[in-house]
């Protein structure tokens, strides 16, 4: 029997598997099949408080880990199946095997969706992002066109965003309108850094052959030409989901998904159940924002642990 099993190593994840590790809980922190989360995908973070220099995505993850299994934190690279939190004790499917804890912080993080285009994969971190806030004021985007992907609100606060660095931000759209807000859109359209490119869709990423990013190729649906537009970054903003579906039915969440918290507390609608990061945050999605879910859930999960008579 755990007293608190954290689902995913992330930064979410392992902030609470330190509180909860420094409570003297020792936690079980699973890491499923991302050990670390998204930022070991990441070669620098430049904007988490206390890195002047900046730190590697991989190397701030290992750390993060050791300094909570220093208090005594336990990882497992177990994954879980399904979740039963009908009673208590709850009951996790961790790769077939029974994991059974009084308390759960669900820290599964989202991911974002891909264009599923030739070059995108092969140039992600080499100037393929899906986030503006992390990677637009790298030097390498800087005084560059620049290319952001989608119509919804994201997409025009990312194409806003890196008007900032880029010498102009091409915005491709599938439609001849976008669907972000009115007075988003309103704001965007009369950008003048900002050049809509309606009916389009980018059909592939340049250049794998050079290691980086030098265009795309786009295809326009109304008249079936195929163009290149020269660039050195293409941010993808068509949305993101969160890590949650093997959890539908069993706690609440809003209509995308992302799980939802009681209010001034990390708390599910299940008494002993918590949840941090990403997984329950479509709006900030950053490193910082995610630790610090992540220390409310440890420290939510210990009181009420210490509540029961723990
Ligand atoms: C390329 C890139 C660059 C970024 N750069 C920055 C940056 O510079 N600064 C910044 O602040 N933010 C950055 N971000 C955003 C940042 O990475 C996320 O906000 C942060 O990682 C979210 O942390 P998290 O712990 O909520 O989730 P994640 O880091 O996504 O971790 C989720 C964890 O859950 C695990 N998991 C999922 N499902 C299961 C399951 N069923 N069982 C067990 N484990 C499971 C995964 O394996 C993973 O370990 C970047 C993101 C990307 C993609």
């Amino acid at each position: 029997m755990e007293k608190v099993v954290i689902i995913g190593s992330g930064c979410a994840g392992w902030t609470a598997a330190l509180y909860t590790a420094r409570a003297d809980l020792k936690p079980l922190v699973l890491s499923g099949r991302q050990p670390g989360g998204l930022l070991t995908t990441t070669s620098i973070v430049e904007n988490l408080p206390g890195f002047p220099e900046g730190v590697d995505g991989y190397e701030l993850m290992t750390r993060m880990q050791k300094q909570a299994e220093r208090f005594g934190a336990r990882a497992s690279f177990g994954t879980v199946e399904a979740a039963d939190f009908s009673q208590r004790p709850f009951s996790l499917n961790v790769d077939g095997e029974t994991v059974q804890a009084e308390t759960v912080i669900i820290a599964t993080g989202a991911s974002h969706r891909h264009l599923g285009v030739p070059g995108e994969d092969l140039l992600e971190t080499k100037g393929v992002t899906y986030c503006a806030t992390c990677d637009g004021a790298l030097p390498v985007f800087r005084n560059q066109p620049l290319v952001v992907v989608g119509g919804g609100d994201s997409a025009c606060e990312e194409a806003t965003y890196l008007t900032r660095f880029g010498s102009v931000v091409h915005l491709v759209h599938r439609r001849d309108s976008l669907r972000a807000s009115k007075i988003m859109a309103e704001r965007v359209l009369a950008h003048p850094k900002i050049k809509p490119v309606w009916n389009s869709a980018v059909t592939e990423v340049l250049d794998p052959a050079q290691d980086k990013v030098t265009g795309v190729k786009l295809k326009d649906f109304k008249t079936g030409a195929e163009t290149i537009l020269n660039c050195a970054g293409v941010f993808i903003a068509i949305g993101h989901g969160p890590n949650t579906g093997i959890f539908k039915d069993q706690i609440k969440m809003d209509e995308n998904g992302f799980i939802l918290h009681s209010l001034g507390s990390t708390m599910t609608n299940v008494p002993g159940v918590f949840v941090a990061g990403d997984c329950s945050d479509h709006i900030y999605r950053q490193a910082i924002t995610s630790a610090g879910a992540g220390c409310a859930a440890g420290i939510d999960a210990e009181r009420f642990l210490a509540a029961q008579n723990h």
